[in-house]
């Protein structure tokens, strides 16, 4: 008798992968299909972004609402076919700024490595649509070798995030040497981990990633819950796992339409965050994704639940709001107008801003004498 690794259990993230819901098929069979849905999955399973859903992520979905938030964000719809004013292939003009294959960067000091185009799920708004997901898989070491090249040349990069695909969706060897292989470049201080495995498979999130992972700090873990019903009591632990092993964990949630598009959810996901030592870091305006028209908001959305949610929701679970800008010039902070005016120094008076504050009332601050 041979023995062999158990995986027969859904408790195991391998039997979790191996069976994904993945075509149109599997998807029909266990959901009611809205006549949308049905012509979004036949669309996407012939020639559009592939669908991937965990078995314990399509357990989240309410076959009963198609409305169900889990459901639009890995379900196709019809409206992927769409395109809208602004729609790009490449929102975050990622090709234009690599400086090497499968390494992108827009900062002097980070740069992005996408070490593998596979994701455990296929979230249908995401940003790298027109590359994840193509079915190359992890890259092999000698296509990354010139990234790390570049990286070793140039020691301004302190700040190296691995991304995709999800690296977490490779076997735990693979992450490893990636993972290692960074970390050899000195001039590295730290690198995150950009990954959805918490949300989706959290009991990859084991004991054997973790002991593979530790002596790699300093390793911060950036995820990507998106609504208050991802955090199960799997997802928790996962994370409690995450941050008792010395990861910083810290949450980028993405503003989608009919997801958690008002303050209400998006209280709830933060603050469930935070119980569990995850910190809220952006909220993430939809990138003009091309086919993602249908699940962005107006950027007057964010604003609104940012003006709503400040003085009202403790600091450490207000993540900043960001708009990643179109072409990849970079990331911007925005914020409701906080500041109502301001006034120069004069030869007889000091500056002064005039602040509008959570209570709703106009407070000034007089600058120190010049
Ligand atoms: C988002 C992003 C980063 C990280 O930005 P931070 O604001 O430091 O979190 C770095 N490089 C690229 C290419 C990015 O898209
Ligand atoms: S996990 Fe991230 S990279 Fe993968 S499909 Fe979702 S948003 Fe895209």
């Amino acid at each position: 008798m041979q023995l062999r690794v158990e995986t027969a259990s859904p408790w195991d993230w391998r039997w979790q992968l191996r069976n994904s819901i993945s075509s149109v098929e599997q998807l029909a069979e266990r959901l009611s299909l809205t006549p949308g849905e049905q012509q979004g999955a036949e669309r996407a399973a012939a020639q559009g972004f592939p669908i991937g859903i965990t078995p314990y992520y399509f357990g989240l979905v309410d076959p009963s609402d198609p409305s169900c938030p889990i459901r639009r964000q890995v379900v196709p719809d019809e409206a992927e076919a769409r395109e809208v004013p602004g729609d790009l292939r490449d929102p975050l003009g990622e090709e234009a700024h690599s400086p090497a294959p499968e390494l992108v960067q827009r900062y002097p000091d980070r740069a992005l490595l996408l070490v593998t185009d596979q994701c455990a799920v296929y979230c249908r708004f995401c940003t790298r649509s027109r590359m994840v997901g193509a079915g190359e898989g992890p890259r092999p070491d000698q296509r990354l070798e010139p990234a790390l090249e570049y990286l070793r040349s140039h020691p301004e990069v302190r700040d190296v995030i691995l991304s995709g695909g999800d690296l977490l969706s490779m076997a735990t060897s693979r992450v490893r040497r990636v993972v290692e292989s960074v970390r050899a470049i000195s001039s590295v201080e730290t690198i995150r981990l950009a990954t959805r495995v918490p949300v989706v498979l959290p009991m990859r999130i084991d004991d054997e990633l973790l002991a593979a992972l530790r002596p790699f700090h300093p390793l911060w873990v950036m995820t990507h819950f998106n609504h208050p019903k991802e955090l199960t009591s799997e997802a928790r632990a996962a994370l409690n796992r995450l941050a008792d092993a010395g990861f910083p964990v810290m949450n980028q949630s993405v503003l989608l339409r009919g997801v958690n598009d008002r303050a209400e959810t998006l209280e709830a996901l933060f603050r469930g965050l935070i119980r569990e030592r995850a910190r809220p870091y952006y909220l993430l305006q939809a990138d003009p994704v091309r086919g993602t028209g249908h699940l962005r908001t107006p950027l007057d959305v964010g604003l609104g639940i940012m003006d709503q949610l400040q003085g009202r929701l403790t600091g450490i679970a207000m993540p900043k709001f960001i708009v990643d800008t179109p072409g990849g010039m970079g990331k911007v902070p925005v914020l409701p107008e906080w500041v109502v005016s301001r006034r120069a120094a004069t030869d007889t008076a000091p500056g002064s801003t005039t602040l509008r504050t959570w209570r709703g009332v106009e407070v000034d601050y007089i600058d120190p004498p010049v």
